[in-house]
């Protein structure tokens, strides 16, 4: 891929070894391997090329890889077509990689299909090895992903939600420019130990927003990361105490038509 530099302008290449070494000299701990993720809905055709080309770039950034301190993560591709996860999966195993991640979801497939994905993909890595799945989620699509099996999330709807005025609680989200929480003296969430419901209440926060005042996206930043934070706490708590099988059911249940903001850029 050729990119023009935003100093002077002058071509830059950025492949798969390219991009590996830099990631070697910038002592990275986790490297991920080029991937072509597709969007949704997507051609057969296309979906098929992008794992193909997923594969090869897989093996040369393995290839690539100068530092054994450092792990290199393969991404399986294939949409939510499952003979090409598998396709991907029978390529990128035997790569032996220090970990996997299930790429190419959360595009617009919606829960179900998602869900349905990492259900078929995720127990087929290898089991010693850390799970990642890409650019998830809802609170309901993480506590589904962990039950499939997955160890580990990214995303930025916490704090791409908090900007836009979305905050989430346990009893769903709260439109922080809404009219209705003029006057309201309670914090957004009463049992989060957080700065802003320590702090704020919903009324201070709402006109925050609405006044264009910087301390409101900031507010509800900090909370939505509390609100992620002790949601992850909560799923390690309920699997080591056992209790995590019919709590996230009825979580699932709960939470999975949760909206999000409708701002669909940060
Ligand atoms: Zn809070």
């Amino acid at each position: 891929m050729e990119f023009a530099s935003h100093i002077d302008g002058s071509p830059f290449r950025l492949d798969a070894k390219t991009a590996t070494g830099i990631q070697n000299r910038l002592g990275a701990d986790i490297i991920m391997c080029f991937d072509e993720c597709t969007p949704y809905p997507c051609e057969f055709q296309k979906v098929e090329q992008a794992v193909e080309r997923t594969i090869r770039w897989a093996q040369q950034c393995r290839e690539a890889h100068a530092n054994p301190q450092q792990m290199l993560f393969g991404i399986v591709q294939g949409g939510v077509v499952q003979k090409l996860r598998s396709r991907c999966l029978e390529a990128l195993i035997p790569m032996e990689f220090d970990g996997y991640a299930i790429g190419g979801l959360s595009v617009g497939e919606g829960h179900e299909a998602m869900i349905e994905t990492v259900e078929y993909t995720a127990p087929q890595l290898p089991e010693g090895k850390p799970r990642y799945l890409m650019g998830v989620g809802m609170p309901a699509d993480i506590v589904a992903a962990v039950r499939a099996g997955v160890d580990l999330f990214d995303c930025v709807l916490p704090t791409r939600n908090g900007r836009n005025a979305y905050a989430f609680t346990e009893s769903g989200s709260i439109r922080l420019r809404n009219n209705a929480l003029i006057g309201d003296p309670e914090p957004i969430e009463r049992d989060c130990p957080c700065l802003a419901c320590r702090k704020f209440s919903r009324s201070a926060i709402r006109h925050f927003f609405n006044v264009g005042e910087m301390l409101g996206p900031i507010l509800a930043t900090i909370h939505n990361l509390t609100y992620y934070q002790r949601l992850i706490s909560q799923i390690h708590r309920r699997i080591g105490d056992g209790t995590f099988g019919d709590w996230s059911k009825e979580f699932i249940e709960t939470h999975k038509n949760q909206e999000k903001s409708e701002f669909i850029n940060p």
